[in-house]
């Protein structure tokens, strides 16, 4: 089997408060390969985005304390100075969000946006990037791209504004995509083609995705594998079919049984 994209080991982030250093999340343990989604999922507290902030060090050191290991393509990113960081964040990892307008600049149009990050972090030229853009959007298939390059954030709905925030997660060419609930603030169709949408583009692009969720339903939609957290800790794992027929937790079959 090839080597993982990532590969996490005896996770534990602890935040400091009134002096001590409380864990929050606690020995979870996982990874991901070239070319395939695995879910983390949990109800709300569970400690699912703290592990995704965690892996690339997203917390101030001075409140937060990260042990174990994660192996970035067998890089241990924990011993990282942290100006390696921002390239890993920028470059090979890239995370999309539940809600993108938070992400966007309201200022800038979409257009510029991605160009922005195409310049940024690819090199590419303005008149280079300006082209990359708009095969960017219609990769992730916005009606009309030429067009709505000139908008603005706001102009654009919510299932729209997540597919700018693919858009510019491709623009980096990353190895990994973490994506923490991004389609949870979404009408049930649009959240559907979104799913559609982030599968497709991993068969294209061979990315390894970590695919963040409270919802055993999205879980099935597109997971291979699965990993059950509960109060911090990673409780079950397997393969999202075995899960499903055979969950070994009480957890594991409550969160199931609100799936319809
Ligand atoms: P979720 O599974 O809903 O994404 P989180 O990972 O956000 O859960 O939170 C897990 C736990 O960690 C919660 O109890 C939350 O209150 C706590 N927590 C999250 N962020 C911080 C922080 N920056 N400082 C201290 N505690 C935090
Ligand atoms: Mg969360």
């Amino acid at each position: 089997m090839a080597e993982p994209v990532i590969r996490v080991s005896g996770l534990k982030t602890s935040f400091q408060r009134k002096g001590l250093w409380l864990p929050v999340v606690r020995d979870v343990s996982f990874d991901v390969a070239a070319g395939e989604t695995v879910a983390l999922v949990g109800e709300s507290g569970s400690g699912k985005s703290v592990t995704a902030m965690s892996l690339m060090r997203l917390y101030p050191p001075e409140t937060c304390r990260i042990e174990g290991e994660v192996r970035l393509e067998g890089q241990d990113l924990l011993q990282f100075p942290e100006r390696r960081m921002r390239d890993i964040r920028g470059n090979r990892v890239a995370m999309i969000f539940q809600e993108p307008m938070t992400s966007l600049n309201p200022s800038l149009t979409i257009g510029d946006q991605i160009s922005e990050v195409l310049v940024a972090h690819r090199g590419l030229s303005l008149k280079a990037a300006a082209k990359e853009t708009l095969a960017l959007m219609e990769k992730v298939r916005i009606p009309s791209a030429a067009k709505r390059m000139q908008e603005y954030p706001h102009q654009l709905s919510g299932g729209m504004r997540q597919r700018i925030m693919i858009a510019m997660a491709l623009a980096c060419r990353p190895r990994l995509l973490i994506a923490d609930e991004p389609t949870t603030a979404l009408d049930v169709t649009i959240q559907a083609q979104i799913l559609e949408l982030i599968k497709l583009l991993q068969e294209e692009e061979g990315m390894g995705v970590l695919f963040i969720t409270h919802d055993m339903g999205v879980v099935a939609e597109i997971a291979d594998r699965t990993i059950v957290m509960y109060k911090g800790e990673a409780i079950e794992r397997g393969a999202t079919g075995e899960i499903f027929a055979d969950p070994q937790r009480a957890y594991t079959k409550a969160l199931l049984s609100a799936v319809p």
